[in-house]
């Protein structure tokens, strides 16, 4: 019986093949690294493989993270504030939420599946584009950083 890791393996393989890349240690290990650490930063990352693969440069792990991105594997979030990080949940089209207190990011999913799911209110003047992808940051505040928020209200203990 296949395992889930084993499957994931195999997908990965596929992809990279497709690519033409060969299905090397490092670049598997730079996929379960950030699998397990959904919107890691490069830093993060390469702390993670560096455990696995001690004689990695983290430099070398900063070109698997641009490469497996060129290639789709990866995809790479922009957030204000933060070092770019990386997922690998790929092409669902999903959105993400950025806590602007500590800066901890949840995926939403949206219509997963069916991009886009945000239809365009052009500006007149505006050349329509065909949209393919439509990608959302929400910036909030997160549990754990609510409390200090002033226009928040209190909540009443007595
Ligand atoms: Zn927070
Ligand atoms: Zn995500």
């Amino acid at each position: 019986m296949r395992t889930v890791e084993a499957e994931r393996e195999a997908r990965w393989s596929a992809t990279l093949h497709a690519h033409q890349r060969r299905v090397t240690r490092q670049r598997l290990a730079v996929l379960a690294a950030v699998e397990q650490l959904p919107h890691a930063t490069a830093d993060d990352a390469a702390t993670a493989v560096r455990a696995e693969l001690p004689h990695i440069t983290v430099q070398s792990v900063y070109v698997i993270l641009a490469d497996l991105t060129g290639i789709g594997l990866l995809r790479r979030i922009e957030t204000p504030h933060s070092p770019a990080r990386y997922e690998t949940r790929v092409n669902d089209n999903h959105h993400h939420a950025v806590c602007t207190g500590c800066g901890r990011i949840e995926d939403v999913d949206c219509a997963v599946g069916h991009a886009p799911c945000l239809t365009p209110e052009w500006s007149p003047g505006a050349s329509r584009m065909t949209i393919q992808v439509a990608e959302v940051l929400y910036q909030g505040l997160c549990d754990d950083c609510r409390p200090a928020a002033p226009h928040h209200p209190p909540t009443h203990h007595e």
